[in-house]
């Protein structure tokens, strides 16, 4: 079964940086090029990226090598809003 995980990758604030991180990320996948977004403009230097992945190592093995150290992994789900009543009513808030 496949999850959900997001990616978060930050580079040196700047624009070389910025450069080598967009092309790494274009050089090893354009998949993941495709789900990215960056906000090098806004002077956030970091990429988020949704991806789907079957376990953690999978995940991580997604990202460019020279980034996988230091990104953030972290496997996310979405909630419906009939969960989250499952939930409150379990929680009783
Ligand atoms: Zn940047």
């Amino acid at each position: 079964m496949a999850y959900s995980y997001i990616l978060v990758a930050s580079h040196d604030s700047n624009s070389k940086e910025c450069a080598r991180a967009l092309a790494e990320v274009a050089a090893y996948s354009l998949h993941l090029l495709s789900r990215a977004h960056f906000g090098c403009d806004v002077d956030v230097h970091v990429g988020w990226a949704i991806i789907e992945a079957d376990n953690d190592t999978q995940a991580r093995l997604s990202l460019p090598p020279s980034m996988r150290e230091k990104a953030q992994v972290v496997r996310v789900k979405r909630y419906s809003p009939d969960e989250i009543a499952h939930i409150r009513s379990f929680h009783k808030i």
